[in-house]
């Protein structure tokens, strides 16, 4: 057999690998190139390819990724502000909730909140990214509030805010239908969601990890909702935990059907369960994984890239989740975006990950340099505000850690 690395591949001329390549791998990837998409069957196979034909799935993501994004990749200067982690939902993967009176509890005022979105502006931000805990003691007004407040002082900045968790939950306290909790939010000045709450969308994983009190159904209605009133949102998948490769090519699966419905998806973002701080973990220890594998976090990134493929074409890398070192190895199995600077993200810390606080636009445009690659400024939504087209030599000099604790020491 031929190694893929010999493979020249022209995707304008409709190149496949050669007929000669005749395993259950190389079939699906032969499909992939010529355009056919990938079944969930085939989807799980490619998640279980050994790890030799792995490395076939693994050049074949990379090239789509070069057909589709170029050398480019793409990051948003913004900050995450965390509003409130009190919540009584008790999803067993996390580890950010606390009780009202607990060590650690806080609800910011929406003054508080303005102020963190100004200064995030002041430092360049174009988004501010708000989600927070489900508080019970919290009016169904809150979300309005929190975007007209930002809205009156910040009128150009994009509010990227709650996951279909909190809009489900805004629309009960409200007493509202979806549509028209959404509309009311847009009208306020809501430009887009994140897909977060998605997990993975198959009832009985999620009995297991949310008690199922939002339904893959319920996630489903409040995205298309969304997409329906022209809100964008992202896609995401939580994985490494109680899942399997048979659940993950379901949900990718699933996203691309409601992509081919509304179109409304700017990318998919997969996020790596985080065990330490997790009651699921930590009340079954022995059933419960401790997160992906780097090999898996490998696999998810290449093979959403290969089944999303002409439907989903911006696939993220959260370098929250894995931190910027692994972030940067993503960049060439499929990975096209780096996400946001964040300024001061909690949940990810809060379920003992040692990353999210803050990448700057600089060092952002250092790890994608060292990567090879064309950094790019872009917005919310994927347009482009600025390209580093001109690589200053600095840009090449190594990443210098931050106050002793930063992650990108690990990078040079
Ligand atoms: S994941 Fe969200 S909804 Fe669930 S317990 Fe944590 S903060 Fe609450």
């Amino acid at each position: 057999m031929k190694d893929f690395k010999e493979l020249s591949i022209d995707f304008s001329k409709g190149d496949s690998i050669p007929a000669s390549f005749d395993g259950a791998i190389d079939r699906i990837l032969s499909k992939v190139l010529v355009g056919i998409e990938v079944s969930e069957q085939d989807g799980v196979t490619l998640f279980n390819a050994n790890q030799h034909d792995i490395q076939k799935v693994f050049f074949v993501a990379d090239k789509l990724r070069k057909q589709t994004n170029g050398d480019a990749v793409t990051f948003v200067v913004n900050r995450n502000i965390n509003f409130t982690n009190i919540c009584y939902m008790g999803c067993k993967f996390c580890g950010f909730a606390k009780k009202l009176n607990q060590e650690g509890a806080e609800l910011l005022s929406i003054a508080e909140i303005v102020l963190r979105a100004q200064e995030a502006w002041d430092r360049g931000a174009t988004e501010v990214c708000i989600q927070g805990g489900l508080h019970p003691k919290i009016s169904g007004d809150i979300y309005r509030n929190i975007i007209l407040g930002i809205k009156k002082v910040l009128p150009d900045i994009h509010i990227h805010a709650f996951s279909p968790f909190e809009v489900w939950f805004g629309a009960s306290k409200k007493k509202m239908t979806y549509l028209n909790f959404l509309r009311d939010l847009k009208d306020c000045g809501l430009g887009s969601m994140p897909g977060t709450a998605a997990e993975i969308l198959d009832v009985d994983i999620r009995k297991m990890l949310t008690k199922n009190k939002l339904s893959t159904e319920q996630w489903i209605e409040i995205i298309r909702t969304a997409h329906f009133l022209k809100i964008p949102t992202t896609a995401t998948i939580m994985y490494g935990h109680i899942d399997s490769s048979v659940h993950w090519a379901m949900h990718l699966v699933k996203l691309r059907e409601i992509q081919k419905e509304t179109g409304g998806f700017t990318e998919l973002v997969p996020l790596s369960f985080v065990h330490k701080e997790s009651p699921l973990y930590k009340e079954n220890t022995k059933y419960v994984r401790q997160g992906p594998t780097l090999d898996e976090i490998k696999r998810m990134h290449a093979i959403a890239r290969i089944m999303l493929s002409g439907w989903i074409n911006n696939i993220q890398v959260s370098w929250t989740k894995l931190g910027p070192k692994i972030a940067q190895e993503m960049l060439s199995l499929g990975v096209n975006d780096l996400g946001g600077t964040l300024m001061n993200e909690s949940i990810s810390r809060s379920a003992g990950s040692q990353f999210g606080q803050e990448i700057t636009a600089a060092e952002m445009v250092k790890i994608i340099r060292h990567a090879g690659r064309i950094p790019v400024q872009r917005n919310t939504i994927y347009e482009i505000s600025e390209t580093f087209d001109r690589c200053d030599p600095e840009e090449l000099a190594p990443l210098v850690p931050r106050n002793g604790t930063n992650p990108l020491e690990f990078i040079n």
